[in-house]
């Protein structure tokens, strides 16, 4: 590489934001660390393909925090001047400034707007920076934004793993206290088939250095990842791992089939044998049925998930977490496609929503129009769940 190239390349371009954020993370302020993903094989994973993956520098991440610091400064004290917010209040405190970055200026009102108590730092993998620097960072984030009280990350259990206990434990002072792992599965021959770069081993010793360091802990599984082959495997050994970690957090999201991603091509060429959404949801019961000795939040708030009412602590809420998938599985053939189809169209999000006349009529609609049958609904179901990723 050239000097010149090498110099170009360290120019602050601007502030900037990643492509995606945990949905628990919808009112946090977005703050990129790294860009991409360093691993970036997981087949069933498109967001970073065809992306390559770079650190950042630790002067242009302070300037994008005190960038977003100075615009924060100066909506509060005209919010506190003037006593409420309106649009074009906002354009008129924005075209006052020196420097000016929509995206970051937009990202201080929405802070503001959300309450201003959590942080996500981007992308796919922040913890790969040096510790050193990612302490650094930190500190000047608490510096800069002492009303947060929650600062977040994606992690991979790879990289968790080779950072020394004691750095971990320095991250967790310093103010990372939670840390969303994609598990998506304990079952080795899982984990192997979807490339994600880990053992059912890994994850679990990264799960509880995590705990251990002080932060909390979200994972992430993935109904449907093992395919028809490895359904029954893929629920006993997730549950099996996560009973090993006790996670603060247990989060689904349900597998879909985004073309990018070459999950997508094996679907195609048969190598992968996807589970439909009554398979999935027999999945999800062995799964809950499975999970024990802990006391973990589990969540199913992700758009792609057919049940969402599957959400409860353990050990307290699992008979009612199985509950809702027996329901679900009673439902007549007839009433299972209305079902599906309902919360696939975004009409429903619990079951008793079939009861909502108004929005059965439409569901019934959609049906007709798109001859939705027992022959044809997994199919429709894939081409609408890709409208999700
Ligand atoms: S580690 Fe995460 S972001 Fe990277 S390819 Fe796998 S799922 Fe995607």
């Amino acid at each position: 590489m050239t000097k010149k190239t090498k110099k170009q390349k360290d120019i602050y371009t601007g502030f900037e934001q990643g492509p995606i954020r945990p949905p628990s993370e919808a009112d946090s302020l977005l703050l990129r660390l790294t860009r991409n993903c360093p691993w970036n094989r997981c087949t069933f994973c498109p967001v970073y393909k065809g992306r390559k993956f770079s650190l950042r520098s630790v002067d242009h991440i302070i300037k994008d925090i005190d960038l977003v610091h100075s615009y924060l400064v100066k909506i509060m004290e005209e919010i506190d001047k003037k006593g409420r917010i309106e649009l074009n209040m906002m354009d008129e405190i924005f075209n006052s400034f020196n420097l000016k970055n929509r995206t970051a200026f937009n990202a201080a009102l929405h802070w503001f707007s959300t309450g201003m108590k959590s942080i996500f730092i981007q992308d796919a993998n922040s913890l790969i920076m040096k510790p050193a620097d990612l302490v650094h960072i930190l500190k000047h984030i608490k510096k800069q934004f002492p009303m947060a009280d929650r600062i977040t990350s994606y992690a991979r259990s790879r990289t968790i793993v080779l950072i020394k206990e004691d750095d971990l434990k320095r991250i967790a002072e310093a103010g990372l206290n939670r840390i969303h792992i994609g598990m998506e599965s304990g079952s080795d021959n899982v984990l192997k088939m979807i490339k994600k770069g880990v053992t059912k081993q890994g994850h679990i010793t990264a799960g509880v250095r995590i705990k251990k360091a002080g932060m909390e802990l979200s994972e992430y599984v993935m109904p449907g990842l093992g395919g028809v082959e490895f359904s029954e495997e893929h629920a006993i050994e997730s549950a099996d791992a996560l009973n090993r970690i006790n996670p603060d957090f247990i989060r689904l999201r349900s597998l879909a089939l985004p073309e990018r991603a070459p999950i997508a091509e094996d679907y195609r060429t048969g190598k992968f044998k996807k589970c439909n959404d009554i398979m999935m949801a027999e999945e999800i019961k062995r799964f809950l049925e499975n999970l024990s000795g802990i006391n973990s939040y589990v969540k199913s708030d992700h758009i792609l998930n057919l049940l969402e009412e599957v959400e409860g602590k353990m050990p307290s809420d699992k008979e009612k977490m199985i509950n809702v998938v027996n329901q679900f599985l009673s439902l007549s053939p007839e009433r299972k496609i209305l079902y599906r189809m309902g919360r696939r169209m975004g009409l429903f999000r619990k079951l008793e929503d079939l009861d909502n006349s108004l929005e059965l009529d439409r569901v019934k609609e959609a049906c007709r129009l798109y001859n939705v049958t027992d022959d044809t609904i997994d199919v429709v179901i894939d081409q609408v769940m890709k409208r999700f990723v």
